[in-house]
């Protein structure tokens, strides 16, 4: 942990020297479901001093949930509130949506209305004005595998629809969606289109 600590100053800042305007955290794992609450007590002493002390200046801290493998500590909506209290809440902790994490983790975006579920469980546990980014990834494994396989958008499990409910849902009015699917420059411009055709117009 103190080693994440350290690296994650480093990355503000040299975030903060390119203009980042975020740094993407990953939120780290316990050993056994028994070791959480230690885990997360190590969370609060060492990352929440760092947090205290950044500048107005700095990159916002993207909290990075997992797709639930390793005794990962924030995988599941549920897992944000235990791990955000464990920072009080603090305000430079944002978080995003990664659509294959969440899917993989057991949340399915495909049920009928399953985005508005995602996010109204999202907005109950952390509050929607903490999403600052969304990775849109499809997955290649069914819902709740916890398995962290990206597949391009609309070729795997989730498949398109639920990316065209999440572009119009309000919550995402401002804030920016990335591609991190398998494939170069060419694919990823492709989806990202995908993408594009999707938003409401
Ligand atoms: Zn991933």
């Amino acid at each position: 942990m103190t080693r994440s600590v350290g690296s994650l100053a480093h990355s503000l800042a040299a975030g903060a020297r390119v203009g980042a305007r975020g740094v993407v955290v990953h939120t780290g794992s316990a050993v056994d479901r028994d070791r959480r609450p230690a885990a997360l007590r190590q969370v609060a002493q060492m990352l929440l001093p760092m947090l205290e002390t950044l500048p107005d200046s700095a990159p916002d801290v993207l909290l990075e949930p997992t797709a639930g493998l390793g005794g990962s500590l924030c995988a599941t909506i549920g897992e944000l509130g235990p791990y955000l209290d464990a920072l009080d809440r603090h305000p430079p902790a944002w978080l995003f949506l990664h659509t294959c994490h969440v899917f993989a983790a057991g949340h399915d975006l495909t049920a009928p209305g399953g985005v508005d579920t995602v996010l109204g469980e999202l907005d109950r546990t952390v509050g929607l004005d903490r999403l600052r980014l969304v990775h849109a990834n499809d997955a290649k494994d069914p819902c709740g595998s916890r398995r962290d396989r990206h597949e391009s958008i609309g070729a795997g499990q989730i498949g398109l629809e639920p990316f065209r409910d999440l572009l119009a849902h309000p919550a995402l009015d401002g804030i920016s969606v990335i591609v991190e699917t398998p494939g170069r420059k060419e694919g990823h411009a492709r989806e990202v289109q995908t993408l594009k055709g999707l938003r409401p117009q």
